[in-house]
């Protein structure tokens, strides 16, 4: 089999995947901002060192980081995408790097600034195990221009050392960062096929009942999707199924079965949740969709499995329609069910709605 990867995704799907990396890395990457500045604040005491004195100079640099960290937090607080987040993240980085050259510039002794660059290419792969590398490696390799600018101020005595020193650093970093990558994709495409395992059905791939937990509030009973109302259900059952077993094999069963999924699938919307209910029994639940259209929507549905050829034999379909409520589903489902039932003793291969005092109005007889 081949080995999927992240070029095989389509560009919505990177974009989750990207989101899921960030989510997860998204409370490492906010603590290494809060040490990060709490080390770059302390270096106050190694600025007193070096002066012999109380750093009077470096107390303004090396405190006014502050105000970007708080922006910074009210930021990560609001904004949960990781393409705004990340490039925020980044800026917080080189605001340090700034303040950091700020201090330096100030101090009568710059000698430490290579150490320094240690601790940055460190903060650089925190940073990135969130980060996608198109956004991680040109921001580590604009700690190049920060060195370039800074050494206008800074007049490094071995400016030659820095980009010796960061550029395979940087070249280090990414490569780190690629094959880490490498390693969430394989968690996350393993969780994703364990998701779509645990809510999909192995024979027909429609939704098995799992599905419904995303949908249902589990205490009440009601949509937590979408809007209360105009929501129909489509209860379907295979006419007189046991026979097509009895006579045909299991194995010819379950063609019929994975032909009739098909069918329900191609046929509803893409918003509507098409659910293997049981055996041979499939709900429907489809927002947005008035009981009218979705009793023309069943008979289309009946229509074309009868026409359709499924390679066993000539196969039927009953089905019992009936619309939300606004209370717990499984009423509705069970209204649905009673349409259905009738459906079945008035003759079978019909649809039938599911309607109040009235009770069934029987939408259209064949056969
Ligand atoms: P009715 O028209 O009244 O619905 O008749 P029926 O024979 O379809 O009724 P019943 O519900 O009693 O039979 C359903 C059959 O579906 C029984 C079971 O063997 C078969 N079945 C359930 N799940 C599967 C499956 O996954 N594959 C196959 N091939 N058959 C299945
Ligand atoms: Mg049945
Ligand atoms: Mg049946």
């Amino acid at each position: 089999m081949n080995k999927i990867s992240l070029k095989d995704f389509t560009k919505e799907e990177r974009r989750e995947f990207f989101q899921s990396k960030y989510e997860y890395y998204k409370s490492f990457n906010a603590q290494m901002i809060i040490v990060s500045i709490l080390a770059y604040i302390s270096f106050f005491v190694t600025d007193c060192s070096i002066f012999g004195r109380f750093s009077y100079e470096t107390v303004l640099p090396r405190t006014i980081i502050i105000i970007p960290f708080i922006i910074y937090t009210i930021i990560s607080k609001k904004k949960t995408d990781y393409r705004i987040m990340i490039p925020v993240t980044y800026l917080m980085i080189h605001i340090i790097i700034w303040c950091t050259d700020w201090s330096t510039y100030l101090l009568p002794d710059r000698q430490f600034a290579v150490p320094g660059m240690i601790i940055m290419n460190l903060i650089f792969v925190c940073a990135g195990f969130s980060a996608p590398l198109k956004y991680s490696i040109p921001a580590h390799l604009f700690l190049l221009v920060d060195i370039a600018v800074a050494d206008i101020f800074i007049q490094y005595k071995d400016i030659d050392m820095m980009y010796l020193f960061n550029l395979p650093c940087i070249l280090a970093v990414a490569t780190m960062h690629k094959m880490m990558q490498g390693v969430y994709f394989e968690q996350y495409f393993a969780k994703k096929q364990l998701n779509h395992l645990a809510v999909h059905d192995q024979l027909t791939g429609v939704y098995n009942r799992n599905k419904l937990k995303e949908l249902i509030n589990s205490e009440t009973g009601e949509f937590i999707k979408f809007s209360r109302f105009d929501i129909s259900f489509i209860l379907i059952d295979i006419d007189l199924f046991k026979k097509v077993n009895d006579k045909y094999g299991h194995a010819s069963g379950d063609k019929v079965l994975v032909c009739l999924a098909d069918i329900l699938k191609n046929t509803v919307r893409e918003t509507d949740y098409v659910i293997r209910w049981g055996g041979e029994e499939f709900l429907i639940i489809m927002p947005d969709c008035s009981v009218d259209d979705a009793v023309r929507i069943a008979e289309k549905l009946r229509e074309k499995t009868e026409k359709t050829d499924n390679g066993v034999c000539k196969s039927t379909i009953s089905i019992g329609v009936s619309g939300y409520t606004g209370g717990d589903y499984s009423v509705d489902v069970k209204n649905a069910d009673i349409a259905l039932y009738e459906a079945k003793k008035s003759g079978r291969n019909k649809t039938v709605l599911y309607g109040g005092s009235e009770l069934f109005s029987e939408i259209r007889k064949s056969g």
